[in-house]
């Protein structure tokens, strides 16, 4: 479903051009669910902005569903979560959600339906006629998840979509994403810091090593589905998957650190 073939990324130019990505290869099967981690700056955020089309990759080709990316078209069927809510202050829930059905023209009669029933989903019945104040972060978030759904994407990027909530809240959060994931199948890439959360949801955790970047590890995770979140993180198979991955990662993180260190020096 998505495919990166030596893709490379720099920005600037001379001597203030910055080799974020290396060369990354990485094929995502469809009904996927992977995570991708590594340090900050090694270009994970920039790895989903060169999937949704937002930005061109200086080296290598993606594709979408067979079709190569072109710079500014998202590719059909694809939704972009970010780390900080999107919904429209002005709008009530219900009118959020159906928003990207109404900018293609869908009849309302279809909207209406559409929104009942994941409004229904997600346990937010009776919320529709809320306005995003009247919300917790949780809440909003999760209606900024709903508003993409609504949609039908196939492929779902998600750029920390947790990163700012609070432990309780990204747990239950991470139990609906799992349920919709069962239900709905889609492609899923999940960019995080947050090993625990990587573990707990994908099937695959992809370690992206210090810029400039290439895959340092391509990690399956050994869990069976279904997973309960609250209790998965005190299974062996949960303790061994991490391991594994934090072998390379901690790695990785040591390594980057004395690349700030020699960063901050030359910069003094
Ligand atoms: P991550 O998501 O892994 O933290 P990013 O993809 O945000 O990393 O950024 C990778 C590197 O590219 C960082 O060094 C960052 O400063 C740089 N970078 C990201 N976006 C831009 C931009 N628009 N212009 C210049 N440099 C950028």
């Amino acid at each position: 479903m998505i495919e990166l073939r030596g893709i490379g990324k720099s920005y600037g130019s001379g001597r203030e051009r910055i080799t974020a990505i290396g060369s990354v290869d990485l094929t995502i099967g469809a009904g996927e669910f992977v995570s991708i981690v590594g340090p900050s700056g090694c270009g994970k955020s920039t790895i989903l902005n060169m999937i949704a089309g937002f930005l061109p990759p200086t080296a290598g080709q993606i594709r979408v569903n067979g079709k190569p990316v072109v710079e500014g078209r998202v590719p059909e069927g694809l939704g972009y979560i970010f780390q900080k809510d999107t919904v429209l202050p002005w709008l009530d829930v219900a009118k959020n959600i159906g928003l990207g059905l109404r900018y293609r023209g869908r009849p309302k009669a279809e909207i209406d339906a559409k929104v009942t029933d994941l409004l229904n989903m997600a346990g937010l019945a009776g919320y529709g006629g809320l306005f995003p104040h009247q919300l917790s972060g949780g809440m909003r978030q999760r209606v900024s998840l709903l508003m993409t759904l609504a949609c039908d994407p196939k492929v779902l990027l998600l750029d920390e979509p947790f990163g700012a909530l609070d432990t309780h809240t990204k747990i239950v959060l991470h139990k609906e994403l799992l349920e919709i994931w069962r239900r709905l199948g889609q492609t899923i890439v999940l960019v995080t810091h947050d090993l625990d959360e990587a573990i707990t949801l994908s099937n695959r955790v992809v370690v992206l090593s210090s810029p400039p970047s290439r895959v340092a590890l391509d990690h399956e995770v050994t869990i069976p589905h279904p997973r309960d979140v609250f209790s998965v993180r005190e299974s062996d198979a949960f303790s061994r998957n991490f391991q594994a991955v934090w072998h390379v990662l901690g790695e990785e993180f040591r390594r980057n650190q004395a690349f700030d260190h020699v960063a901050h020096r030359s910069a003094a």
